[in-house]
């Protein structure tokens, strides 16, 4: 099947949530992949690699991409991407946090990264921090909280997953709650190829999506 009709069926699959974003991961096509991606109307697209976004980013120049980085971002490469990015939706520390407010020439809107599911080694905060976490943002202008991101664990369990997804939406509220100015965090960007629909079930303004598109 190719890309576009790929793309039609995945949006066919989201006719019931039409507040639902997709952004397309890029990770696992070229340059030319891409283009078909643009041509089925995805102009939203994902890097977890700095080098490969500046590739793409250099190579797509003349469409009209919106940029979006998820994926472990270390404080020495914020340079690189920072003013080339539109949304951010690795941000879990404050060390990254304060690398970008320096040298971010406007705000930049990011998604505070979870950890829901509290598997060792995963990239995210605990959910329990989250909150102080993102009030500690407060001195750093060129941060925008607008909302929380996870990568749910990697299983078929769906009650499981639907329970991961309900808590980020109760955390999200609670921060909502909080009346923060640079943290509106209305958005929940969760759900990838094998959970998306799950994920939008309970609450997910965004999907981030790369084998499915590409199948
Ligand atoms: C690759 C990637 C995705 C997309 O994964 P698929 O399972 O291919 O849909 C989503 N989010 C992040 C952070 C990724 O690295």
């Amino acid at each position: 099947m190719s890309i576009k009709e790929q793309v039609a069926l995945v949006k066919e699959t989201l006719l019931s949530y039409p507040n639902v974003k997709i952004v397309a991961a890029a990770k696992y096509i070229g340059i030319d992949q891409t283009k078909e991606l643009i041509d089925a109307g995805i102009y939203e697209l994902g890097e977890n690699r700095t080098d490969a976004l500046l590739e793409k980013y250099d190579a797509l120049k003349e469409h009209k991409i919106v940029w979006h980085f998820f994926g472990t971002l270390q404080t020495r490469k914020v340079r690189d991407i920072i003013n080339k990015i539109d949304y951010l939706h690795s941000l879990d520390s404050l060390s990254l946090a304060n690398e970008i407010n320096k040298r971010a020439t406007k705000p930049l809107k990011c998604f505070v990264q979870v950890n829901i599911s509290e598997e060792p080694n995963k990239s995210g905060i605990e959910a329990i921090k989250v909150k102080g976490f993102i009030k500690s943002l407060e001195k750093y202008p060129n941060i925008e909280v607008i909302g929380l991101m996870t990568i749910a664990k990697l299983t078929y369990d769906k009650e499981l997953l639907a329970g991961y997804f309900k808590s980020m939406k109760k955390l999200r509220d609670e921060i909502i709650e909080l009346g923060l100015p640079y943290a509106p965090c209305t958005e929940l960007s969760m759900g990838m190829s094998n959970d998306y629909l799950i994920a939008c079930e309970h609450g997910s303004t965004l999907v981030r999506l790369g084998r499915i598109l590409l199948k």
